[in-house]
């Protein structure tokens, strides 16, 4: 028995059939990944009682001098990673750290530019109830009818607006953003131009997705999305930026930082540098490929299925189910229902009610950190499809067919075989 097990045996119970459900599905949601146990250890450490306002070698508490060299190599192997002047490593989230950039370059009633919630923005981009589109006057940009940003609505709206910040980013959009075409238009207006690539990080420190490092003012980013780390936010920034995005962070959005969380960031960007990092992210690409791919063909499409923009060029797809019966609820059960955990997701002017959507979102970065291939990549891929383009009511038969199939693909990339 662990202490935990002895102390707590409910919250041991569910911890253990969560490992178990991980190991036994497969994880398709495109913003979750599986931090090595490395990254658990070091999360897990007696790092968790140390309180350390400030910064590495200006704290405001004793006894920082352990804390001061993991929080320094988090920094220096961030800024290696993404080639970025400054960072600062302790936002405990995404939404943290965006908050924290609004915080520092801008002032309550100021307008900021987003993505649009419904077309692939995030709720931090200027949603109506969240922080973002309380505090600011949000003026969204959208994609148009081929499922791309409208870079000339974006120059046109920030020529209309004037806003103080535009904010290049997404969390469900299967393309790449053109930062260079962003940076031309904030110039164009003097705005900053923030760049969240928490979606996309890892493949940016691949090599494999274009760098917004040389292109924004600041740069945000989960550490758990596709970077495969901790849960957890960072903020590049130039040089110029560092102090007052330093003094936004602490003390102006949060008190003592997560040292394990960062201890946990810190490993993560070592592993981030490496070739074995590469390999998984060239699968990621490879493996939502294989999904668009598979999707769009003839007997797929016949079911009302399709893949928005018609096709990918990151780690997720999104399923448009507009013309399909089935709608994202009942599409994302069915899946569940053969062992696949995927999220329902609105398409661009969704006919059908939020809580419900006409899309899927599917990412491949678990599977690929799984040890998911080409050929299991296109397996899980024919499985999806299948179970889609069945009709309704979903037949028990097939139901537990693509869930055999399903199962065999897990056993055959064992997850965290040693816990
Ligand atoms: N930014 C983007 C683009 C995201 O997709 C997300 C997470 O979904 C966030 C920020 C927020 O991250 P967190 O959930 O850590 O607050």
């Amino acid at each position: 028995n662990t202490p935990l097990q002895q102390l707590d045996p409910e919250v041991a119970a569910a911890i253990d059939a969560e490992l178990a459900r991980q190991q036994s599905t497969l994880e398709m949601i495109a913003s979750e990944n599986f931090a090595p146990v490395a990254v658990m250890e070091a999360q897990g450490s007696v790092l968790t009682n140390k309180y350390a306002e400030g910064y590495p070698g200006r704290r405001y508490y004793g006894g920082c001098e352990h804390v001061d060299v993991i929080e320094q190599i988090a920094i220096d192997r961030l800024k290696e990673l993404f080639g970025a002047e400054h960072a600062n490593v302790q936002p405990h989230s995404g939404a943290q750290a965006n908050a924290a950039v609004m915080h520092a370059l801008l002032k309550p009633g100021d307008t900021i530019m987003g993505l649009n919630l419904a077309h692939g923005g995030h709720l931090t981009h200027g949603m109506k109830i969240n922080f973002s589109g309380r505090l600011y006057d949000v003026v969204p940009y959208h994609v148009g009818e081929d499922g791309q940003v409208d870079m000339a609505e974006v120059e046109r709206l920030a020529k209309e607006s004037r806003p103080k910040l535009i904010i290049a980013g997404w969390s469900a959009y299967p393309r790449q953003l053109d930062f260079a075409a962003f940076r031309r238009v904030a110039d164009e207006v003097g705005a900053y131009l923030m760049v969240d690539m928490s979606h996309f990080a890892g493949l940016v420190a691949a090599g494999l997705h274009p760098s917004p490092v040389p292109h924004a003012h600041v740069v945000t980013t989960t550490t758990h999305k596709t970077l495969g780390g901790p849960r957890g936010g960072v903020i590049l920034s130039t040089a110029e930026l560092a102090k007052k995005i330093n003094s936004a962070v602490f003390p102006g959005q949060q008190g003592g930082p997560l040292e394990h969380v960062i201890a946990g960031k810190a490993v993560a960007f070592k592993v981030a540098a490496s070739e074995e990092f590469k390999d998984r992210q060239r699968r990621t690409l490879e493996g939502s490929r294989i999904l668009a791919e598979r999707l769009v063909r003839d007997d797929v499409t016949a079911a009302g299925v399709s893949v928005l923009s018609g096709g990918t060029d990151v780690h997720l797809v999104l399923v448009d189910l507009r013309d399909s019966e089935l709608d994202g609820q009942q599409a994302e059960d069915r899946l569940h229902e053969i062992g696949i955990t995927v999220n329902r997701n609105a398409v661009p002017n969704d006919p059908r009610p939020p809580m419900v959507t006409s899309g899927l979102r599917i990412g491949t970065p678990a599977l690929a950190t799984r040890g998911f291939g080409a050929e299991d990549f296109t397996e899980v891929a024919d499985v999806i499809a299948e179970a889609l383009k069945a009709p309704s009511p979903f037949p028990a038969g097939t139901a537990a067919a693509l869930a055999a199939r399903v199962e065999a693909l897990a056993a055959k990339h064992p997850l965290y075989p040693s816990l």
